[in-house]
């Protein structure tokens, strides 16, 4: 069970040294017993208080990683239920179901589609997660040869083997070897041997029952058995089921700290139509699923996904921000135009896609004003007549270019006479004020 921030404190050393950032013990416990500060940052907390603190505070949903590498998938690791009480950690991931029944030419192109779902978008890479390999055809054999080609399309793509058969299992995840790939399929008939072959191959093991009472039961069982690491499934298929399941086990995890509901969820949402299989996604996203399983990789539905999670994934309390760095749009040469605008990524992305629109390849400056858009970083002095005079000058590009003019933005006209004196030869343009009119702005330039 949790503990309060009192019971916290009387096992935390008392001295009020400060060190952990927080002015007092006291101050620190209720800090970690509303989860928001972490135990390492009490340098002097003997090792029993540790082992008692640790285990009371741990996430209440585990936190598990799925595959390796540069795209394994985070999950668990939550500790509210509304992302406006604090936030929501680690993206569901969305993963597609390869059936070992189609032909190796259709499993193949599909593990293609994963590999090539990757897009871009305000800076972060947006991509199809994971491969659910479903053994449809409940054939060893087959659920092997299709484990074997997505192995060898997708070796990147963190893996889901969906079997009943403990068998199956076994044979489809010697090929995932070291990759931390999902067997899931342990039920209330086949759990031991499930567990065992999670254990030796280090998987992580998804559990289904019909029902929460069931699956709490079960995950008791199978923690007893000595695997740690599960991803859980309710048996829910409906809309009405998925929210209320999903819900409940947040609930329990969250508010309770019911341990055998303490792990990530993973829900089947595939559908013969795309559009409900979306809308169905579209409740996993917003309502507490780990990992979604869809049927198939459409760009469509993937940007309606990708979009609604990143939002609803997004830290409310951090505003997205880009890189501080001189982009090129388009192909630039020495005498293009040089802009400058700040980081946050909806001022970035708004004003690079009005240059690219106006078809003149231009720089853009992106100065670092902490994610803040470009009158309010005025007003927090991130934007000032020196730091962009300073940023322009260690950027370096000045190598770049023959002339020596800087547009600004327009909500800022009143710094140019003040950037002129802190960078002296320059000249400073005064752009728009909003970014739709830029490429009119530039047009105008070259008439
Ligand atoms: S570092 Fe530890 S001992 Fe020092 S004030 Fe923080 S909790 Fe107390």
């Amino acid at each position: 069970m949790a503990l309060s921030g009192v019971e916290i404190f009387k096992l935390l050393p008392k001295t009020n040294c400060k060190k952990c950032g927080h002015p007092t013990c006291l101050a620190f416990a209720m800090k970690l017993a509303q989860r928001q500060a972490s135990l390492d940052l009490c340098p002097d907390v003997s090792e029993e208080a540790k082992k008692i603190l640790g285990e009371a505070s741990a996430p209440p949903i585990r936190p598990i990683t799925m595959g390796s590498g540069d795209k394994a998938v985070k999950m668990g690791e939550e500790t509210v239920l509304f992302r406006h009480d604090k936030k929501f950690v680690n993206p569901c991931a969305f993963a597609v179901e390869i059936k070992d029944t189609l032909s190796e030419e259709e499993v193949s192109n599909i593990a293609e589609q994963v590999v090539n779902s990757e897009i871009d978008r305000v800076g972060q890479k947006l991509r199809v997660d994971a491969i659910a390999l479903t053994n449809e055809s409940k054939d060893a054999g087959k659920l092997e040869a299709a484990a074997k080609i997505v192995a060898a399309k997708a070796p990147a793509v963190p893996v889901i083997i969906c079997t009943e058969n403990p068998q199956a299992a076994e044979g489809a995840l010697k090929l995932f070897a070291d990759k931390r790939p999902v067997i899931y399929g342990a039920n209330a008939s086949n759990a031991e041997a499930m567990a065992n072959i999670a254990k030796t191959g280090k998987a992580i093991l998804g559990v289904y029952a019909g029902g929460l009472d069931e699956l709490s039961t079960l995950t008791e069982k199978i923690k007893s058995l000595g695997v740690e690491d599960m991803v859980i499934d309710s048996g829910a298929r409906k809309a009405k089921d998925i929210i209320e399941h999903n819900t409940l086990i947040r609930r329990a995890a969250v508010k309770k700290n019911f341990k055998p509901l303490g792990y990530p969820v993973i829900n089947f949402m595939q559908r013969e139509n795309s559009l409900h299989e979306a809308l169905l996604a579209v409740i996993g996203v917003s309502k507490y699923s780990s990992i979604i399983v869809l049927s198939s990789v459409e760009k469509w539905k993937n940007l309606a996904l990708f979009t609604l999670r990143q939002n609803i994934y997004t830290d409310p309390q951090v505003p997205m921000q880009v890189e501080q760095k001189i982009y090129n749009i388009g192909d630039p040469n020495p005498d293009s135009p040089l802009f400058i605008t700040t980081n946050f990524s909806l001022t970035y992305f708004i004003v690079s896609g009005e240059i690219e629109n106006s078809k003149v390849a231009s720089r853009l400056a992106v100065m670092d004003s902490e994610g803040l858009s470009v009158l309010t970083a005025w007003a927090a002095g991130k934007f000032t007549a020196s730091k962009i005079a300073q940023f322009i000058q260690e950027s370096g590009v000045e190598k770049d270019i023959q002339h020596k003019e800087l547009i600004i933005p327009g909500y800022v006209a009143i710094l140019s006479g003040s950037i002129e004196d802190k960078l002296p030869g320059w000249k400073i343009t005064v752009g728009p004020r909003e970014a739709n009119a830029i490429p009119a702005f530039l047009k105008s330039r070259v008439a």
